[in-house]
C-alpha cells in the first residue's frame, strides 16, 4: 500500500465517500475550513468501518464532524463557506479559532529551558527528568485526530515556533543538566520525518558521551496512522537499523505510542509493525485519551489493554482530553473516566495494569483521579501528582470536592472547607513572572 492522503480539497476522491449523503460532505467541508482535517487510504481502508457511519469511532477520529463547532461558531462557518469575499471569509475563519482557546498551549516561556541567556526553542522542560524536543521536521502527522490539542499549529494559526532543528544546543544543555535521563522526540509525530532526518537528532545524543542520558522516547501515532512507516516505507530498513544503533550504544529506546480504540490493534498491518519495532530492542509503551464518541467505554480500553500485550506492548497512561478545540464534544467527566479507567483495571489481569490514569496534564503536573471516597461525611475526589512541577509534590493524595460534572482540573476545589491545595501557594509562586497556562501531554 502507498500512503495518500486526504485533505478538505480531496476527500470527496474516497471511494467509500459515496455512502455520505450531499449534506454530510457539505458540513464536512464547513467543519473543516476551522479545524484542521487530514485522513490517510490506510485509515479509510482497514480502520473505518463504513457501514458504522456516523458513528464509527475512527470515523469520528479523523473525519470533522458538525457537532464538532458549538452551534453559533456552525453557523457562522456556514457563513463564511457560502461568502465570495475571500477576506471576511478569512476574518470570520480566524474570530472562530481564535474563540476555540488555541493555546491552552501558551507553551510559552514557563517551559521553555534556557542555556546560559539563550532560550532553548523547540524544547520544553517541565519535569525534572525529562526534556521534550520538537523537531522542526516532525511536525505534521500520517492523519489528524479531530480532539488534538496541537490542532492550532495544524491550521497556521499559531507558528512552529516550538520547534528546532537545532541538536547542538540540545546536547550541551543534557551535559549542563546531568538530572536529565530522558529525551522525549514529539511533535505532530516524529516518525513522519524520514530515517535520514531523525538520525541527524538521534545520532548527537548516542556520540556525545552523554552518561546521564539513560532514554530516549519518540512520541508517535504511525502504528495506529500508518504501520507500514516501519516495515515497508522505501526507508524502514534505515529506520530500524537507526533504533538498533541506540540500542546498541546502550540508551534505552522507548516507542510512546499513541492508540485511540481497539480496531487500531486488529490490523496484520499493526502487528507486523510491532514485530519489526520489538525485534530492534525497543519497546512500546502506549497511552490514549478518553473521549467521548470514541472510547469512552471501559470495554473498548480493557481489549486496547489486552491487545496491546499481546502483541507486546505495554500500557502506560489514560489521559483526560484537554481544555481546547472540541473539547465540549469529547469531553468526558473525571467521575465517568474514574468509574471507565476502574471498570476497565478490573477486567484485565495485572500483567495489564501497568497503565496509569485517568490523568490530567495540566498547569501544575500530571493529576490523576485515585478515587471517589466519602470521608468525613463529604463526597471527594482523592488525587495525586503523577509528575509535578515540583518534584516534591509527587505523589502526595490531596483531596478535591467532587464534582459529576467536573471535566478539568480548573473546575475542581479543595474538599473540606479549605481554602487553597497544599501546592497552590508554590504554584502561584513559581508562576510569577512566567506565563501562565499549560502545555503538552
Ligand atoms: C507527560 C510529560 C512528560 C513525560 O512524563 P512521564 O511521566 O515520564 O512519561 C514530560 N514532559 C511533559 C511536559 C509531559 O507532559
Ligand atoms: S494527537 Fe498526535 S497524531 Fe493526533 S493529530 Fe495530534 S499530534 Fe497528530
Amino acid at each position: 500500500m502507498h500512503y495518500k492522503s486526504y485533505s478538505s480539497n480531496n476527500f470527496t476522491k474516497i471511494p467509500q465517500i459515496e455512502s455520505l449523503s450531499a449534506g454530510q460532505i457539505r458540513e464536512i467541508e464547513i467543519v473543516s475550513s476551522v479545524l484542521p482535517f487530514k485522513t490517510n487510504n490506510y485509515v479509510t481502508e482497514k480502520l473505518i468501518n463504513w457501514e458504522n457511519l456516523p458513528f464509527d469511532p475512527i470515523f469520528v477520529l479523523t473525519f470533522p464532524q458538525k457537532e464538532m463547532l458549538k452551534p453559533r461558531h456552525y453557523e457562522l462557518a456556514e457563513k463564511a463557506y457560502h461568502t465570495k469575499d475571500l477576506k471576511e471569509k478569512s476574518a470570520i475563519i480566524k474570530q472562530i479559532r481564535m474563540e476555540l482557546n488555541p493555546h491552552p498551549a501558551g507553551q510559552t516561556d514557563l517551559n521553555v529551558p534556557k542555556s546560559g541567556e539563550e532560550k532553548l526553542q523547540g524544547t520544553q522542560h517541565k519535569y525534572r527528568q525529562t526534556v521534550l524536543f520538537f523537531p522542526s521536521q516532525g511536525q505534521t502527522c500520517h492523519a489528524y485526530c479531530t480532539f488534538c490539542f496541537r490542532w492550532p499549529q495544524f491550521t497556521g494559526i499559531s507558528e512552529l515556533k516550538f520547534s528546532s532543528n537545532e541538536v547542538d544546543k540540545l546536547v550541551k544543555y543534557l551535559e549542563e543538566n546531568p538530572q536529565i535521563t530522558d529525551v522525549l522526540f514529539t511533535g505532530g509525530d516524529p516518525m513522519v520525518m524520514r530515517a535520514h532526518i531523525l538520525r541527524k537528532y538521534i545520532e548527537p545524543l548516542l556520540e556525545s558521551n552523554l552518561t546521564s542520558l539513560k532514554n530516549i522516547r519518540i512520541g508517535t501515532k504511525a502504528l495506529g496512522y500508518w504501520p507500514q512507516r516501519f516495515y515497508s516505507d522505501s526507508d524502514a530498513p534505515e529506520l530500524l537499523k537507526l533504533f538498533k544503533q541506540v540500542k546498541k550504544s546502550g540508551k534505552h529506546l522507548a516507542i510512546m505510542a499513541h492508540f485511540n480504540h481497539n480496531v487500531e490493534l486488529e490490523t496484520e498491518e499493526v502487528s507486523q509493525a510491532v514485530k519489526k519495532i520489538l525485534k530492534t530492542g525497543a519497546v512500546i509503551r502506549t497511552q490514549s485519551p478518553i473521549m467521548e464518541h470514541i472510547n469512552n467505554d471501559s470495554g473498548v480500553w480493557s481489549k486496547m489493554w489486552s491487545k496491546q500485550v499481546e502483541l507486546g506492548m505495554i500500557p502506560y497512561y489514560m489521559f483526560i482530553a484537554r481544555n481546547t478545540g472540541a473539547q465540549h464534544y469529547f469531553s468526558v467527566p473525571l467521575s465517568i473516566a474514574f468509574q471507565k479507567y476502574r471498570e476497565a483495571y478490573q477486567s484485565v489481569s495485572g500483567i495489564c495494569r501497568t497503565v496509569r490514569g485517568p490523568s490530567m496534564s495540566c498547569l501544575p503536573g500530571k493529576v490523576q483521579v485515585l478515587g471517589i471516597n466519602e470521608i468525613a461525611g463529604e463526597k471527594v475526589f482523592t488525587l495525586r501528582f503523577i509528575q509535578g512541577r515540583n518534584p516534591d509534590w509527587i505523589g502526595k493524595p490531596f483531596f478535591a470536592k467532587f464534582d459529576p460534572k467536573a471535566i478539568w482540573y480548573t473546575d475542581l476545589v479543595p474538599a473540606f472547607g479549605e481554602e487553597k491545595f497544599f501546592f497552590t501557594d508554590e504554584l502561584n509562586k513559581m508562576l510569577a513572572g512566567g506565563d501562565e497556562e499549560d502545555d503538552f501531554e
